[in-house]
C-alpha cells in the first residue's frame, strides 16, 4: 500500500483538555507538520550549542597552554638578566684580578733587575668598560656587549701577562745561575788575618802584594767551594802547598791554598757549598790558615768585593 505525502500533512494532533466540575471538554488541534518544525527546530539548536560549546572549550584551552608558555618565556627571560648581571660581577672581578697580576708583576720586574717596569707589563693594562653597577632595575642591566669586550680584553690581557711571566722566569733562571757561578759565600770560617793588597810581608822581609784574603783557624777545618764550577787544579802547587783551584764559568776562577788535605779531584764537577779541602799550613805559611784567591780572566781581585 503507497500512501502519498499530502496526506500526512494533514494528519493533526488533538490535545484534550478535561476541566473540573463537569465543565465542558475542550480540544486544541495542532498540525503534525508544525510539531515536526520545531522539533527540528530544537534539535538544530541543540547540536549548535553543542558545538559552541565545545569550541569555546578549546579555544579556552589553547589560551590557557599560550599563557602557561608566555608565563615559562618571562621567567626564563628573568632568569637570564639575572645570569647576565652575575656573569658582569664576575668579569668585573676578574678585570680587578688581572690589574693585580699587573701590578705584581711590574713589582717583581723591579726587584729582579732593580729598574723600571719592562714595557710588556704595562702593555697588559685593560681599560675599564663594564659600567655595571649592579644595582638591579631594567634600567640598570648590564649590556652584553660590554661584557664581551671586557672578556676579550682580558683574554688579550692573560696572552700579554703569560708572555710577561716567561720571560721573567728566564731572567730569574738566569740570575740564578749567575749567582750559583758568582763565588759569593765565605770559604771556611775564623779570623781574616791578612788581607788584600799590599801588606807587610808576615815573613819579615819587608812590604809584598798579597793576591788574595788569608782566614786563619784551626786545622782541619772544612773548606767549602764558593761557588758552582769545575775543579781545573787539585795538588801541590809551589808556595800555596796543596791547593785547590775552581773554574766558574766567565772568566772567574777561585783559590784555596795551604790546606792539609784536598778530597776533590781535577775534572770533578763541584757545587756551591760543597767541601773540597781541610784547613792547613802546607807550602810557604806560618801557621794554619787558608789563602783564598778570586781571579777575573787571570787577574786577582778583592774576594770581599764579592762575599756577602
Ligand atoms: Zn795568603
Amino acid at each position: 500500500m503507497k500512501r502519498k505525502p499530502k496526506r500526512i500533512d494533514k494528519r493533526e494532533y488533538t490535545l484534550m483538555i478535561v476541566p473540573h466540575h463537569g465543565q465542558k471538554v475542550r480540544s486544541i488541534r495542532i498540525p503534525i507538520i508544525a510539531v515536526k518544525y520545531t522539533v527540528s527546530l530544537l534539535c538544530f539548536i541543540i547540536v549548535f550549542m553543542i558545538g559552541s560549546f565545545v569550541e569555546y572549550r578549546q579555544t579556552i584551552s589553547v589560551a590557557s597552554t599560550q599563557k602557561a608558555e608566555l608565563e615559562i618565556l618571562r621567567q626564563n627571560n628573568s632568569d637570564q638578566v639575572s645570569q647576565i648581571e652575575q656573569l658582569a660581577k664576575t668579569t668585573t672581578s676578574l678585570q680587578a684580578d688581572m690589574e693585580r697580576l699587573n701590578s705584581l708583576d711590574a713589582e717583581i720586574r723591579r726587584i729582579v733587575n732593580n729598574e723600571d717596569v719592562a714595557v710588556t707589563s704595562r702593555a697588559g693594562l685593560i681599560r675599564p668598560s663594564v659600567s655595571y653597577n649592579g644595582q638591579g632595575g631594567s634600567q640598570l642591566q648590564p649590556n652584553i656587549n660590554s661584557i664581551m669586550n671586557l672578556a676579550n680584553d682580558l683574554q688579550s690581557a692573560v696572552i700579554v701577562r703569560e708572555q710577561s711571566l716567561a720571560e721573567l722566569k728566564q731572567e730569574l733562571l738566569a740570575k740564578k745561575a749567575r749567582m750559583e757561578t758568582t763565588p759569593s759565600i765565605w770559604p771556611t770560617t775564623g779570623d781574616v788575618t791578612s788581607r788584600f793588597g799590599w801588606r807587610n810581608s808576615p815573613f819579615g822581609d819587608g812590604g809584598d802584594w798579597h793576591p788574595g784574603i788569608d782566614i786563619a783557624n784551626s786545622s782541619g777545618t772544612t773548606i767549602i767551594a764558593t761557588a758552582d764550577g769545575e775543579v781545573i787544579q787539585s795538588g801541590w802547587y809551589d808556595g800555596y802547598g796543596n791547593m785547590v783551584q775552581i773554574d766558574h764559568g766567565n772568566g772567574i776562577t777561585t783559590i784555596y791554598g795551604h790546606n792539609s788535605q784536598n778530597i776533590v779531584h781535577s775534572g770533578q764537577v763541584v757545587k756551591k757549598g760543597q767541601v773540597i779541602a781541610y784547613l792547613g799550613s802546607t807550602g810557604y805559611s806560618t801557621g794554619p790558615h787558608l789563602h783564598y784567591e778570586i781571579r777575573v780572566n787571570g787577574t786577582a781581585v778583592n774576594p770581599t768585593n764579592f762575599l756577602n
